[in-house]
C-alpha cells in the first residue's frame, strides 16, 4: 500500500524541480531583452528551446498522474496541501488532455500568425490575417474541446488564465460597469475640460526619470536588494525567484508619464512576487493566485496610488528637485489634472484609466462571439469600428488602428484580455477595503507612508500564495462577489473632481 505523505513529498520534489528549470529559463529570458548582443539569437533560441522541452516533461511526466492519484485517495485536513493538490492536478491535466498533434499545430501557427499579423498591421491589411484568426478560432474550439468545460466554451480558455472565472460571471460584472462608463465618459468630454497634457511633454531627461522611477518604487516599498530595474524595448517583470525579482522600463525623453507611471505599475507586480511566501517557492503555495490579482496589484499602486492627489502631494516636491526647470511653473493642481487625463482614443495601451475598460470590454465581446460562430472572422472589422463608435465615440480610421493593433489573438490569446479589466476592478474593490480597515489612507499617503497598505496586501494577499481562487478571495477579503461599484465610484469620484460631471 503506497504512503499518501510520502507520494506526496515525491510529488513537491518533482514540481519544485520543474519550477527551478522555469526560473533558468525566466532569467535567459530576462537575459535576452535586456543584455544579450544581438547576434545571441540563435544560440539563445536553441537554450530557450531545450529548458522549455525540459520543463514540459517534468510538469507531464506520468509519475505525476500516479502520484496524484495516490494522494486525492486519501482526504487531507492541510489547507497548504490540498491547495497544491488541488492546482497541481489542474495543471498537470490542462498539460496532457492536449493531443501532442494540437499542441504542436498551435505552436506552428503562434509563429506563423504573429509574422502574418505583423506584416498585416504594417500593411493595415485584414484580409491578409483573416485566415490566421480562421484558424486560431478553428484551434481554440479544438483546445477547448479537449479541456473540457461547462457553460459557455470561452470558460474553457479562460481557465487558463483566470482560473475559477467564468463568462457567464464576467459578463454580469462587465454589463453593469459598461453603460455607466459609456455615460460617464461622455460626460467628460461633453464637460469640453482639458487637461494640460503639455506639461508632460517638455524635455525629462532619462537619468533623471531614472532616478525619480527609483525614488519611487523604493517609497512604496520595491526592495532593491531583492531586485533591479533596467530598460528593455518593453517594460515587463519577471520574478524569477525568491529574493530576485527583475523589472524594466523604457525613457521617453519628451514625456513624463510612460515611464513614471509603468515603474509604479511594474512595482506592482514585483511587490506582489517580493511578497510571494518564498518557503513554498515551485509550489502553487507559493505562487500567484491569477493574472487577474496580479494585475490588481499593479493597478493598484500606478493608480489608485499613484495617480492620487495625496500621492501627489508627497511626490511633486520630490519631482521638482529632479526637474526644477521643467515644473517650476506647474502648479500642483496642474500636474494631478494632467496624471488624470481622461480621453477616448483608438489604441489600448495608450488608453487611461477610464475609457481603458471599454478597449477590454469590446474585445471580451468579440472574442466570445467569434468562438461561438456568432460573429464571423471577415465581419470581425466592422464589428470592431461599430463598437468603438458605440462605446467610445471613436471613429477608427484603419484596421491597423483597430481591431489589428494587439499582438494576443494572433498569439493565439483568447481568454486573455478580461484579466486586465479584472485587475483594475479586483484593485478598487481591495483598495475600498483597505481604505476600511486602515483610516485615512490619502493622510498616510501624504507624508510618504506606503507601508500600511503594502501590509496590508502582504497580510490578505501576498503570503496565501493560490491558496485561494480569485473569487474565492475576493469574496473572503472585501465580503461580497466581486463587483463594477468600487471601480465606477472611483472613476466617479475623480471625475467629479477634475470635469465637474
Ligand atoms: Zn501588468
Amino acid at each position: 500500500m503506497p504512503n499518501p505523505a510520502n507520494a506526496y513529498n515525491e510529488l513537491i520534489t518533482l514540481v519544485k524541480e520543474a519550477a527551478l528549470l522555469g526560473s533558468i529559463g525566466s532569467l535567459l529570458g530576462w537575459d535576452e531583452r535586456v543584455q544579450m548582443p544581438p547576434r545571441g539569437a540563435d544560440h539563445r533560441a536553441n537554450q530557450s528551446s531545450l529548458l522549455a522541452r525540459k520543463v514540459h516533461e517534468h510538469g507531464t511526466a506520468p509519475r505525476i498522474g500516479e502520484l496524484l492519484a495516490q494522494i486525492e485517495a486519501a482526504k487531507t485536513a492541510d489547507p497548504d496541501r490540498a491547495a497544491n493538490v488541488r492546482e497541481i492536478r489542474r495543471q498537470y491535466d490542462r498539460a496532457t488532455k492536449l493531443p501532442a498533434s494540437l499542441v504542436e499545430e498551435m505552436a506552428k501557427t503562434e509563429v506563423l500568425a504573429q509574422q502574418a499579423w505583423g506584416d498585416a498591421r504594417a500593411k493595415n491589411d485584414f484580409p491578409a490575417f483573416a485566415p490566421w484568426l480562421e484558424k486560431w478560432v478553428t484551434l481554440k474550439r479544438q483546445q477547448a474541446t479537449c479541456y473540457g468545460y461547462t457553460g459557455h466554451i470561452y470558460n474553457a480558455l479562460l481557465e487558463d488564465f483566470e482560473p475559477g472565472e467564468t463568462a457567464e460571471n464576467l459578463s454580469r460584472v462587465f454589463e453593469s460597469l459598461r453603460a455607466p462608463l459609456v455615460d460617464l465618459i461622455g460626460r467628460i468630454v461633453a464637460s469640453g475640460r482639458r487637461a494640460p497634457l503639455d506639461i508632460l511633454e517638455r524635455r525629462y531627461p532619462a537619468d533623471g526619470q531614472a532616478k525619480l522611477a527609483r525614488q519611487a518604487a523604493a517609497a512604496v516599498g520595491f526592495d532593491f536588494n531583492a531586485g533591479r530595474l533596467d530598460v528593455s524595448l518593453h517594460p515587463f517583470c519577471s520574478g524569477i525567484g525568491p529574493g530576485d525579482t527583475r523589472m524594466t522600463t523604457r525613457y521617453d525623453e519628451n514625456y513624463f508619464g510612460d515611464a513614471f507611471f509603468g515603474v509604479l505599475h511594474e512595482t506592482g507586480h514585483a511587490l506582489y512576487d517580493q511578497g510571494l511566501p518564498h518557503e513554498h517557492f515551485g509550489t502553487p503555495r507559493g505562487d500567484a493566485v491569477s493574472l487577474g490579482i496580479h494585475e490588481s496589484q499593479s493597478r493598484m499602486w500606478e493608480n489608485l496610488v499613484g495617480r492620487s492627489r495625496a500621492f501627489w502631494s508627497h511626490f511633486m516636491p520630490k519631482a521638482r528637485a529632479v526637474f526644477p526647470d521643467q515644473l517650476k511653473d506647474v502648479t500642483e493642481d496642474q500636474w494631478y489634472f494632467a496624471v488624470n487625463d481622461v480621453r477616448p482614443s483608438l489604441i489600448r495601451t495608450e488608453s487611461d484609466e477610464t475609457t481603458y475598460n471599454l478597449h477590454i470590454l469590446l474585445r471580451f465581446e468579440l472574442e466570445k462571439a467569434l468562438l461561438t460562430g456568432d460573429l464571423s472572422v471577415p465581419d470581425l472589422p466592422a464589428a470592431w469600428n461599430q463598437k468603438m463608435k458605440t462605446y467610445l465615440g471613436v471613429d477608427v480610421p484603419d484596421d491597423a488602428r483597430g481591431c489589428l493593433q494587439d499582438i494576443h489573438w494572433s498569439g493565439g490569446s483568447m481568454g486573455y484580455f478580461p484579466t486586465y479589466t479584472l485587475g483594475n476592478l479586483y484593485a478598487a474593490q481591495f483598495f475600498e477595503q483597505a481604505r476600511q480597515d486602515l483610516g485615512d489612507l490619502d493622510a498616510q499617503f501624504g507624508s510618504g507612508q506606503f507601508a500600511p497598505l503594502l501590509t496590508w496586501l502582504r497580510e490578505n494577499i501576498h503570503r496565501h500564495g493560490k491558496r485561494h481562487r480569485a473569487p474565492d478571495l475576493v469574496q473572503q477579503i472585501t465580503h461580497r462577489p466581486l463587483s463594477a461599484e468600487p471601480l465606477l465610484n472611483h472613476l466617479r469620484h475623480k471625475a467629479a473632481e477634475l470635469y465637474g460631471v
